[in-house]
């Protein structure tokens, strides 16, 4: 075992104890490099326990603390199924975060139904000051910030796409002639969105974080949630596809979309594309560019 290997074994095996107690043994470990920042590991016990730890180098203040509300918030409404959370904490200076250990299983037949379904039970959960979140929390590396409104659309383009915008300015990625077409955009968005009441969404829901448990059924991970439009979740499992169409129509059965929806997706998506151009560069530009100009 090479000394950086013991040396990780040795940080697991704290962080399992401080939760665990001194009599567990950790038996096998199976590390996570998802090409995100954060490290991730599966960690068995000799008693055939399993956990899942995810931590990064202590950079990103707060955010499994706010990964954990998340996954309780997402958790306690029982409408579909998320990790339970053991403990978050710094151990050796790093941020970590501690659940259950979900092992991937094979979809069941009715798998997409029993998602489109269980999603739009997650979306009836509404909240009366309307669109937000009571913490900041994170999408990937980017800060959330969920100050409420309860005008969605107001909330999305102050909190969703301006913030994202002033980073993008900020770093010299968006110009002048740019800015200007998005508060063009933002004044017309109010005729282009239904500003429907806040949902529950997961916020971050491309099929990565969509895993099969053993059951054959959906476990959602990694959520970025937000009480805000849900059309944004929907427009969101398009972005990088994989999501059948009995998803959609077992959701659409169980919590009806508005007319026109398919028109609105790129609207909804350019949060997540400017989001990707503040963590992964300007590769996603000429998406926004197109999306912006076409409106
Ligand atoms: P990141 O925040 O770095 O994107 P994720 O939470 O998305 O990390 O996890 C990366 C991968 O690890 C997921 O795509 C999934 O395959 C796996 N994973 C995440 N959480 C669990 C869990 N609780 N149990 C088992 N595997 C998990």
């Amino acid at each position: 075992m090479s000394t950086e290997t013991q040396a990780q074994y040795q940080f697991i095996d704290k962080i399992i104890q401080h939760h665990l107690g001194e009599n567990t043994e950790v038996k096998d470990l199976e590390f996570f490099y998802g090409g995100n920042f954060n490290l991730a590991v599966r960690v068995q016990l000799k008693n055939a326990d399993e956990y899942f730890i995810k931590w990064n180098q202590g950079d990103h203040q707060g955010l499994f603390d706010a990964e954990a509300k998340n996954l309780d918030l997402i958790g306690k409404t029982s409408s579909i199924s998320v990790p339970s959370v053991m403990g978050t904490g710094t151990m050796e200076e790093k941020e970590y975060l501690m659940m259950e250990c979900i092992p991937s299983g094979e979809k069941a037949a009715n798998y997409w139904v029993d998602f489109g379904e269980k999603l739009a039970r997650l979306h009836k959960n509404t909240a009366e000051n309307g669109h937000g979140l009571d913490y900041t929390n994170y999408i990937g590396a980017a800060p959330q910030i969920n100050t409420w409104n309860q005008n969605g659309i107001a909330f999305f383009i102050e909190h969703r796409l301006r913030n994202q915008l002033a980073r993008a300015i900020y770093d010299r990625k968006i110009d002048a002639e740019l800015e200007a077409k998005f508060e063009t955009l933002f004044e017309k968005l109010p005729s282009l969105l239904p500003n429907e009441k806040s949902a529950l969404i997961h916020g971050d829901l491309w099929s990565g974080n969509a895993m099969t448990n053993p059951q054959g059924l959906i476990t959602l991970v990694d959520p970025a949630c937000y009480y805000g439009f849900r059309e944004a979740e929907l427009a969101f499992t398009t972005m990088f596809g994989g999501f059948d169409e009995s998803f959609y129509e077992a959701y659409n059965a169980n919590f009806p979309i508005e007319k026109g929806f398919h028109e609105r997706i790129p609207l909804y998506n350019l949060y997540p594309l400017l989001v990707h151009v503040n963590l992964f560069g300007e590769g996603y530009l000429p998406a926004v560019k197109k999306i912006v100009d076409s409106y």
